[in-house]
């Protein structure tokens, strides 16, 4: 679970670009995987057939499902990154139909309100394409 800990500040930037399309949520599982995310036994193979999906191995729709619900596998690795892999201060996330690592406050562009970070920080995130 530890393998994770050297996503480095200087990772940060675009993880999985728009070419992935609906893939793109399945490679966010094998990055989480590779990264030591280990998911709920229940869900192991479903994962196992998203993943192979990048190989061209089809999952069907059920599949497809759990990794798109709201809170569903694609959630869930994302909480988990962000928990366990983000560097202090980073957070992964979608914009746009792409994967990002960016600086927290860069995720507060649209929503300055949240807390006190200046627009100066907030409007960091063209360093990062
Ligand atoms: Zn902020």
């Amino acid at each position: 679970m530890t393998a994770l800990a050297n996503v480095s500040t200087t990772s940060a930037g675009c993880w999985i670009d728009g070419h992935w399309g609906r893939f793109g949520s399945a490679r966010l599982l094998s990055i989480a995987t590779s990264h030591g995310w280990v998911p709920e036994p229940a869900d192991d193979e479903v994962v196992g057939r998203l993943i192979a999906e990048l190989d061209g191995v089809e999952a069907d729709e059920d599949d497809w499902e759990s990794l798109s619900e709201q809170g569903g596998l694609a959630d869930q690795a994302e909480v988990w990154l962000n928990a366990y892999a983000a560097p202090e201060g980073y957070l992964f996330g979608w914009h746009d139909g792409e994967f990002f690592l960016w600086p927290e406050h860069v995720w507060h562009a649209d929503d300055p309100g949240v807390c006190d970070c200046t627009r100066e920080q907030r409007d960091l995130a063209w360093r990062f394409l």
